[in-house]
């Protein structure tokens, strides 16, 4: 699908789903504004990677989003730079995971504001240009964690569930217009977010990291096989798309079965 004078901010590109995201709107010929938490070689590496396979301009800009002020201004640097904003692909997050008595408050904070804070106040900064042209799609990448919940995860959890109530909220809001609003909820996806999480279980459950990256799937996702991140990009393109136009509201699992079960 083309997405030439689309006008994209990706939050959280630096890694993971959000520079699987990032590839697919370059490929599309979107103008890009990559993100992350900090502008070191790494995020460097990966904004000249996609400005090689864009058609269009790409940027990059750091920004704490656990934090109110720099969420607003990584929304006016975007609208800078590109000259507007069209899609906000609300991508960045972090996880925390240890047991409910033991959840450390400092933790549950920050995962509640980077996960979920950080949503209402991107999307709050981008949806009066996004009104004004009376067109926009606000993609959240939520998680099968947003329907459902697992041990061990009860920030990560809350913040995806609050989440998905957000985007139904944003949606009916604006249901008279051309902005949409959704939520697309991946089961496993192997990134650095996940491949921590292996190590942890893998040192818990005294087997190689290979071991318990199968029993990962094997305990929650019936298909046996992650989910690819080039796979999350298409499928935020397609909502991006005018095909998605009467969209609104949805929180779309893409996850092998897992809340099927
Ligand atoms: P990742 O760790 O590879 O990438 C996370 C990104 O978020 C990085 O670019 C990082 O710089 C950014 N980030 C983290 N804290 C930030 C902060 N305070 N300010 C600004 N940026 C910050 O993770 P990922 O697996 O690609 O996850 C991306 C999103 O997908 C998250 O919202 C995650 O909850 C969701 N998700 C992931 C999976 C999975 O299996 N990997 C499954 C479901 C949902």
């Amino acid at each position: 699908m083309d997405m030439s004078g689309k006008r994209v901010l990706i939050t959280g590109s630096s890694s993971g789903i959000g520079f699987g995201i990032a590839e697919e709107f370059a490929k599309a010929g979107a103008k890009i504004m990559m993100h992350g938490l900090r502008k070191d070689h790494e995020a460097v590496e990966h904004l000249i990677s996609i400005q090689k396979m864009s058609k269009s301009e790409v940027f990059y800009q750091s920004a704490d989003i656990g934090k109110a002020e720099e969420c607003e201004a990584l929304i006016e640097k975007t609208v800078e730079k590109l000259g507007g904003i069209d899609i906000l692909v609300n991508n960045a997050g972090i996880q925390h995971v240890a047991k409910f008595e033991d959840f450390p408050k400092n933790k549950w904070d920050q995962v509640i504001s980077v996960n979920l804070s950080s949503v209402f106040h991107l999307s709050q900064a981008a949806i009066k240009y996004m009104n004004k042209e009376n067109w926009g799609r606000i993609i959240n990448i939520a998680s099968v964690h947003g329907l459902v919940a697992s041990k061990g995860k009860a920030a990560y959890v809350a913040a995806k569930h609050g989440l998905l109530g957000l985007t139904k909220v944003i949606a009916l809001e604006h249901a008279g217009s051309n902005v949409t609003c959704n939520a697309i909820c991946p089961g496993w996806v192997l990134t650095p977010l996940v491949e921590k999480q292996i190590h942890a279980n893998a040192k818990e459950q005294g087997v190689s990291f290979d071991e318990a990256k199968k029993n990962l799937l094997l305990e929650k996702q019936p298909s046996g096989e992650f989910v690819k991140v080039e796979d999350l990009g298409k499928i935020a393109i397609f909502l991006a798309s005018e095909a998605a136009a009467q969209i609104k509201g949805v929180a779309m699992p893409v996850d092998g079965a897992w809340v099927s079960r």
